[in-house]
C-alpha cells in the first residue's frame, strides 16, 4: 500500500514552513521568532472571564452564529472601532480567523474559481483557497513600501477571478494599507464584481500615526465584503481559536453553514470569556499594546540593521521581513536554517510568503516575544552576523 494516503483534494499540501521552523527550533533549542505564537501574558480580564464561564458551567453548544454576548460585543466593536454598520446577527463566531477564512472559501466559491492575493501573502490563505478547489493568482508588491496601484491589481485578475483577499495590517510585510490604496481596491472590486475577503487580525497593531481602515466601510463595499478578524493576537490567546466573520446575509449564511458542519461552534466558555473581557477592558489596553509592540519593533529592527540583515520596517502587525542575501545562502530555507544554527534564532523562510523567487532572499521574524527574549535574540544576531 502506498505511504501517501492524502486525498487528491489535499495533494498540494505540505507541512507549513511556519510550523516546520518551530519544530527545528525546538530540536536545536533556539529562540522561536518564527511562528507567530505570541507567548505574552493574556490580560487578566480575559483569563478571569473564561474561568468564570467555565465555573458557571456554560458548557453546551452556543447558537448557530455564536454566543449572544460575544456577538453583541463584537458588533459594538465593529461599529465603534471599525466604523461598520453591523448588528449581532451579521456575525458568525468561528474557530479563529483561519476558520472564518476556510469556511468562506468552502462556502462561497466553486472549484475552478480564482481568487487574487497580494504577494507577499499569508500561506494559509493560499492553502485554504486551494483546499476548496480555487486557483490563486498573485499581485506582487514591491518593497520597501509595497504600494498598491490599480494597474498592478488588474494585471493579477482574469475572467475567472471571483474574489480578492485583503489582509491589512499585512502578515508578513507589516504593511498597513492606506485609505487611498483601499479605495483603489474597492474601485476594482466594484468594476469587476469581486467579493473581498478581508483578514484584519492585526487591526490593533499599528505604529506611529497609522489608522486601521476596514474595506467594508468604503462606498459600495459592505454588500460585497466578508470582514474577518479574531482575538488571538489582540488578547494573546492564539491557542483559544476564536475569530469571526461579519458580512451581509447572502455571504454570511454559507459561511455559517460550513462553520456549523465542521465545528458546530467555537468553544462556548471561551466565547463568554472574551465577551466579558471586551466589556471590562478600556480603550487604554489597545493603545498601550500598540505602543509596547512599537518598542519591540524598534529594538528588534535596529538589531537586524546592526547584524546586516536588512529589515523592511513594518508599520503594523508584528512581523518583519529581513533581506538575508548577504548570508550568501542559495535559498531562504537555507538562510533560515543558518540563522537558527549559528545565532540560535528561528525565523520563517521568505519563500513561504511568495510565489515568485523574491522570497528566496528574505526571512520573516516575529517579534511578539517578551522583552528579555527579544533582547537575547537581538544580541545573538548582532554577535553572530554584526
Ligand atoms: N499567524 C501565525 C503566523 O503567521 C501563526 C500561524 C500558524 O501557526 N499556523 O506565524
Amino acid at each position: 500500500m502506498s505511504d501517501d494516503r492524502r486525498s487528491r483534494r489535499i495533494e498540494f499540501l505540505e507541512q507549513s514552513d511556519i510550523r516546520r521552523m518551530s519544530e527545528e527550533c525546538a530540536r536545536l533549542d533556539g529562540l522561536n521568532l518564527g511562528q507567530g505564537i505570541c507567548p505574552l501574558p493574556s490580560p487578566p480580564e480575559v483569563l478571569d472571564g473564561a474561568a468564570e464561564a467555565v465555573r458557571e458551567d456554560l458548557s453546551t453548544y452556543s447558537s448557530f452564529r455564536g454566543a449572544e454576548p460575544l456577538r453583541a460585543a463584537i458588533s459594538e466593536k465593529l461599529v465603534s472601532y471599525n466604523g461598520l454598520d453591523v448588528g449581532p446577527d451579521d456575525i458568525v463566531v468561528t474557530i479563529g480567523a483561519t476558520g472564518a477564512f476556510a469556511s468562506a472559501m468552502q462556502g462561497l466559491f466553486d472549484p475552478g474559481d480564482e481568487i487574487a492575493m497580494f504577494e507577499p501573502y499569508y500561506g494559509y490563505h493560499v492553502n485554504a483557497a486551494r483546499g476548496a478547489g480555487l486557483n490563486c493568482s498573485f499581485i506582487p508588491l514591491e518593497p520597501p513600501t509595497w504600494d498598491i496601484s490599480r494597474s498592478t491589481i488588474e494585471a493579477g485578475l482574469s475572467d475567472d477571478t471571483r474574489a480578492i483577499v485583503v489582509n491589512t495590517p499585512v502578515n508578513p510585510s507589516g504593511k498597513v494599507m492606506s485609505r487611498q490604496e483601499l479605495e483603489v481596491v474597492a474601485r476594482v472590486c466594484r468594476k469587476h464584481d469581486l467579493i473581498a475577503i478581508t483578514d484584519e487580525i492585526y487591526e490593533y497593531f499599528l505604529y506611529g500615526d497609522q489608522d486601521h481602515i476596514s474595506l467594508a466601510t468604503l462606498p459600495g463595499m459592505d454588500e460585497r465584503t466578508v470582514t474577518i478578524s479574531g482575538f488571538s493576537k489582540t488578547f494573546a490567546i492564539t491557542g483559544w481559536r476564536l475569530g469571526y466573520a461579519a458580512a451581509p446575509e447572502s455571504l454570511l449564511e454559507p459561511i455559517g453553514l460550513v462553520n456549523d458542519l465542521h465545528y458546530v461552534c467555537a468553544p462556548t466558555p471561551l466565547q463568554h470569556g472574551v465577551a466579558r473581557a471586551m466589556e471590562r477592558l478600556s480603550e487604554d489596553y489597545y493603545t498601550r499594546m500598540a505602543e509596547d509592540f512599537e518598542t519591540r519593533r524598534d529594538l528588534f529592527c535596529e538589531a537586524l540593521e546592526e547584524a546586516g540583515l536588512h529589515p523592511y520596517w513594518p508599520n503594523g502587525a508584528y512581523y518583519v521581513l529581513a533581506d538575508v542575501r548577504s548570508l550568501g545562502e542559495p535559498s531562504a530555507r537555507d538562510a533560515a536554517m543558518t540563522i537558527l544554527r549559528e545565532a540560535g534564532v528561528a525565523s520563517v523562510p521568505g519563500s513561504a510568503f511568495f510565489d515568485s523567487e523574491v522570497g528566496e532572499g528574505l526571512v520573516r521574524f516575529c517579534y511578539a516575544q517578551p522583552q528579555d527574549v527579544l533582547r537575547q535574540a537581538a544580541e545573538q544576531l548582532t554577535e553572530t552576523f554584526g
